[in-house]
């Protein structure tokens, strides 16, 4: 069976070819460092990475490179540094803050056992790309200097009928009707009421760097021409892939191809791209007004990584997800059940009955089936399908341990107290055993006996 990719500018699954398959090219959009990551952000991180690892499994690990860049430059950063360093000048305090969020980030994706990407470029570290591709698109007609500013010009674009692709063709909207319902107080320097931004002037104190386009006033680009500069460096001006989260299509994915086809003359930026559906929390809005805004690093404090993994993957990536403690649960549940089944075996090939839905546009519902329907089968190809998609990152044992931690009971205290009451037991003191056996339930332990002797586990 072939794989087949929905792609959003088709609305279409449609096979995936790659364009070398020794050198298989993936762009998405990583995150803006200015704060802990959350539970939504999380979702992109771990679909791609199932995609990553099945691209490997399919072209070979060294034949597939995947890009996911850092955002180090943007006004919450700028907000975020002000606020929390006052006393730094502001460029230093813009270090602190992408560096510490930068760290956490990193942190809170390896514990969702996500693999790193092949390259993780910082925007700060491409100024001269972005200084490139404006120049080309000054030079070319479709962006122009206002005050300081340089902006695009989507009309330039759908203007011009010498096989570029049409503004708005990504997000299915048509430019005469953005032009008729924009905005009306647009910034006096556009031409157009569609116009967006590609470099703008710093204001005193704020990053800044040298202007392209002969402006004199030092300045800083814009968020959409970032990802067009990093993924033309690493992937080249046309590659095979490009993700990130549905909220992205429009306006970011739709001016990143406007630039980049507009820059290099391309038909296409990339020929596959794949959005992931938004994470909502029992049944609502995650938002921090609503107080149900949860960041990665608070539920790895109560779960591992793989719970939230299996988590996430239960649903379709394109599909909405409801992130409720209940399906948190089952899902705990079911990593118990497979870290005791196939966490200390060989493992083998992947089961072809879980590919084949993965290879189906990435149906990890119907792979999770799969899975399900292994148990008491071969306990081998289980081991290796749980590996194709990220799981059984540690041993049985060091399993146990991580739930222990992520729960907070002490480990040692909860075997010190089962010794005291096998003591008790051994002395037929009952009241005292069964006295110890209510303690470790309230710590959230529940113990098992048998002939071997008392074995536990977390209660959930
Ligand atoms: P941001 O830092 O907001 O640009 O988001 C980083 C990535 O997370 C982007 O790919 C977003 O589309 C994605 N994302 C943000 N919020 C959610 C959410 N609630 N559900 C799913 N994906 C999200
Ligand atoms: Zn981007």
């Amino acid at each position: 069976m072939e794989l087949r990719l929905h792609d959003t500018l088709s609305r279409e699954k449609r096979p995936f070819v790659p364009l070398d398959a020794k050198n298989v090219r993936m762009y998405v959009c990583g995150p803006t460092v200015y704060d802990f990551a959350h539970i939504g952000n999380a979702r992109p991180v771990i679909v791609f990475d199932v995609l990553f690892r099945l691209l490997r499994h399919l072209y070979g690990d060294a034949r597939v490179k995947y890009v996911r860049n850092i955002t180090d430059v943007d006004d919450k950063i700028n907000d975020r540094a002000a606020r929390d360093f006052p006393g730094l000048p502001l460029n230093e305090a813009i270090r602190k803050v992408t560096e510490q969020t930068g760290k956490q980030f990193h942190a809170d994706v390896d514990a969702l056992g996500a693999l790193r990407p092949s390259v993780e470029p910082r925007a700060t570290e491409h100024i001269g790309e972005m200084r490139e591709i404006i120049e080309r698109l000054v030079k070319a007609g479709f962006a122009y200097v206002a005050e300081d500013h340089v902006l695009f010009s989507p009309q330039a674009m759908n203007a011009d009928n010498t096989g570029l692709p049409r503004y708005g063709a990504l997000s299915n909207r048509s430019l005469d009707e953005m032009v008729a319902g924009a905005r009306v107080d647009v910034a006096p320097y556009k031409k157009g009421n569609t116009d967006f931004v590609l470099w703008k002037p710093s204001k005193p104190g704020e990053p800044s760097w040298p202007s392209p386009a002969g402006i004199k006033a030092e300045g800083r680009p814009g968020w959409h021409i970032e990802c067009s500069a990093m993924a033309w460096k690493h992937l080249g001006e046309h590659f095979d892939i490009h993700g990130g989260g549905i909220d992205l299509v429009f306006p970011h994915h739709e001016n990143e191809v406007a630039q980049t086809c507009c820059a290099f003359h391309q038909q296409r930026m990339a020929n596959y791209w794949m959005h992931n559906g938004f994470l909502q929390v029992e049944s609502e809005k995650m938002s921090k007004s609503l107080g149900n805004f949860i960041t990665i690093h608070e539920l790895l404090a109560d779960w591992p990584g793989e719970v939230l993994r299996l988590n996430m993957l239960k649903t379709h990536y394109r599909s909405p997800i409801d992130w409720t403690m209940k399906s948190l649960e089952e899902s705990a549940k079911t990593l118990d059940d497979w870290y005791r089944l196939a966490a200390d075996v060989e493992p083998g090939r992947p089961a072809a009955s879980v590919v084949e839905p993965l290879l189906d546009d990435l149906n990890t519902p119907l792979a999770i089936a799969a899975l399900h329907g292994m148990r008491g089968g071969d306990v081998a190809a289980l081991a290796g399908s749980l590996r194709l998609l990220g799981f059984l990152s540690a041993s049985a044992g060091q399993w146990e341990s991580r739930k222990q931690q992520a729960s907070g009971v002490d480990a040692k205290e909860v075997e010190r107290l089962i010794a005291e009451r096998t003591a008790a037991r051994s002395r037929k003191d009952f009241g005292e055993s069964d006295r110890i056996r209510d303690l470790l339930a309230a710590m959230g332990v529940a113990i098992k006996d048998s002939k071997e002797g008392t074995t536990w586990e977390i209660a959930r």
